[in-house]
């Protein structure tokens, strides 16, 4: 299978701070491939190289096989990316800027069905004539998405894309996305939204202070990491205590809730029984299953 991208042993620093620490990394081609990291972890600033908006201090970048540095035009015109911030040019209508891009990218008339249908896609059409600047802040990230997808890149990245975005939106934009990806087209999200993460990438690397902690596919990360947890609603009135072999298993408290981790399926049987012989009415019991969240919370130890 071709890499899509590759990231050779990358550092960046900024003065003292390592921003990206020697990263390695390989995207196949196709992946729809997930970035996650708490804030500070070097998302950006590995998109921003990418993107050929940030020099390197060691180490290689490609994308499709063109050296991000080296073959900058080429790299440049196989990624398409769609930013964090809202910024824009204030001057154009939606349809021209979508033109304007597609142009810069070598792209002319014969695109114009393919803007249309991004447009289309977005549910920009009501506002494509309408001027950039006019536009609700809802209105300019879909505006912004499709800057991205105009010319056709073969790698799409989306960085942070549905922070602050209404849930109808969101939806859209997954479903053009999915079938972007699909079509072929490499997918690389970064997201706070881990939940969005487990359902729709593939792969995803676990990033925390300029490192990869964890590469791998989604699947296999979650079972690498599994752990099963039982939660149970407990009437502690009258001064109960837990009984001590209980209390052992490590354990959180939410007012009435006790989530346990489970080592093995037997514990379970040794908590409630130890409960029925203390006499502590078990309200409602339910096993949880591990979620990327707490794959990534156990090995960032941080909050998102
Ligand atoms: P993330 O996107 O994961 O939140 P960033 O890549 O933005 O993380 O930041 C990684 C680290 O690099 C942070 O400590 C941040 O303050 C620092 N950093 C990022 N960009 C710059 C810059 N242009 N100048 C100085 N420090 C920066």
């Amino acid at each position: 299978m071709n890499s899509a991208i590759i990231f050779k042993n990358v550092k960046k620093s900024y003065g003292k701070v390592k921003a990206v620490d020697g990263i390695s990394l390989t995207v196949p081609e196709g992946e729809f491939f997930g970035l996650l990291g708490p804030n500070g972890a070097g998302k950006s600033t590995m998109i921003n190289m990418l993107a050929g908006l940030a020099k390197p201090s060691m180490g290689s970048i490609s994308v499709m096989g063109f050296d991000v540095q080296t073959d900058y035009q080429q790299a440049r015109h196989a990624v398409g990316i769609v930013p964090q911030e809202l910024v824009f040019d204030p001057f154009f209508n939606v349809r021209e800027m979508l033109r304007f891009q597609a142009g810069y990218f070598g792209r002319g008339k014969e695109n114009d069905a393919w803007v249309d249908e991004v447009i289309d896609r977005l549910d920009l059409r009501d506002k494509a004539s309408t001027n950039m600047r006019q536009l609700s802040g809802g209105m300019k990230r879909r505006a912004l998405i499709a800057q991205a997808l105009v010319h056709r890149p073969p790698v799409i990245v989306l960085d942070e894309p549905t922070a602050g975005v209404d849930v109808e939106l969101r939806q859209r934009l997954w479903a053009f996305i999915k079938d972007l990806n699909k079509e072929g087209h490499t997918i690389v999200l970064t997201t706070h939204y881990l939940e969005e993460a487990e359902a729709l990438c593939n792969s995803v690397a676990m990033l925390r202070s300029g490192k990869v902690v964890a590469s791998d596919t989604t699947k296999n990360l979650l079972k690498k990491f599994s752990s099963k947890n039982l939660k149970l609603r407990l009437d502690l009135k009258l001064n109960k205590q837990l009984p001590s072999n209980v209390k052992r298993i490590p354990h959180e408290i939410t007012g009435n809730d006790y989530v346990f981790e489970l080592k093995k399926i037997a514990d379970i049987a040794k908590i409630t029984e130890s409960l029925n012989a203390a006499k502590i009415e078990i309200l409602d019991l339910q096993a949880v299953d591990t979620d990327l969240e707490n794959v990534f919370l156990k090995l960032t130890g941080k909050e998102k």
